[in-house]
């Protein structure tokens, strides 16, 4: 089934043709990577997929719905979630706290106010954890923890909202290699085992010919290549431009 599909995607900058024309679709369970050289568009194609930019022409669509023009909040309740750059949590909270809040968030309507708030959707959040393996540090302060495990308590709030959808730009940036690998395969095994649709940005090669089902290739903002890694790995004009040039990024 597609989950998303997009077409003709564009953005300029100014002069800089950020992403031109860019197409490809994305379907349930199925870990595409997105790779180019630092510049490519890659970022700016996630902000205009999570609603922080606006395209200047294209379109994209979550299960038939289209996400132009829509709102970051909007998207997300459409299910799309995503994981930043930046790590986002709360440091003083601990690691289940920040889990039960994003449940708070997306249970929403259904306030119980006769619930004391500490006991609020703690046995969903301690399931979350364990699907992010992480179940034995919910006591923990977010503040102390290793950084590679804040990753992990920010995919599952990612996972709090039940996304279709997984939107996630370099989600092992700054981590050492093994923690990434580990980080990876956490991740492939959550689309696989609850049907996520993952488009995921990584500089390590080696993670995404490992994991990736499908790749796309960007360069100067255009798709130069598409396919599996097999097929990826064996484009001339993708070891040209860039496998090649010995930038691994
Ligand atoms: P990547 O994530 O692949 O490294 P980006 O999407 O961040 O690439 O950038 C693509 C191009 O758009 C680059 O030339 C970058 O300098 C430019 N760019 C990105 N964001 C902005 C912005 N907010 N204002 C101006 N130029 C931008
Ligand atoms: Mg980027």
């Amino acid at each position: 089934m597609t989950v998303l599909e997009v077409s003709g995607l564009s953005k300029a900058f100014g002069g800089v043709q950020a992403v031109r024309g860019l197409g490809f679709t994305l379907a349930a369970g199925e870990l595409l990577a997105m790779i180019g050289p630092n510049g490519a568009g890659k970022s700016t194609c996630f902000n205009m997929l999570n609603g922080q930019l606006r395209p200047d022409a294209g379109s994209a669509t979550l299960a038939g719905t289209s996400l132009i023009g829509l709102a970051p909040h909007a998207i997300w309740r459409l299910g799309v979630g995503r994981t930043f750059q930046i790590t986002a949590t709360f440091r003083s909270m601990s690691v289940r706290e920040n889990v039960q809040m994003a449940l708070l968030s997306f249970h929403g309507g259904l306030m119980r106010f006769w619930t004391p708030a500490a006991a609020r959707h703690r046995d969903e959040a301690a399931d979350l954890l364990a699907r992010v393996g992480i179940a034995e540090l919910a006591d923990r302060a977010c503040g102390i923890l290793a950084y590679g495990d804040l990753k992990r308590v920010e995919l599952a709030v990612a996972l709090a909202n039940r996304p279709r959808l997984l939107l996630m730009d370099e989600p092992t940036a700054g981590m050492a290699p093994g923690e990434r690998a580990a980080l990876m395969e956490t991740i492939a095994g959550l689309a696989k085992r609850e049907n996520i649709a993952v488009l995921f940005t990584e500089h390590d090669m080696d993670a995404v010919f490992a994991h990736a089902d499908r790749l796309i290739v960007l360069n100067r903002g255009a798709l130069i290549a598409a396919g599996s890694p097999a097929e990826v790995r064996a484009d001339a004009r993708v070891r040209e431009v860039y496998l090649g040039a010995g930038g691994a990024h």
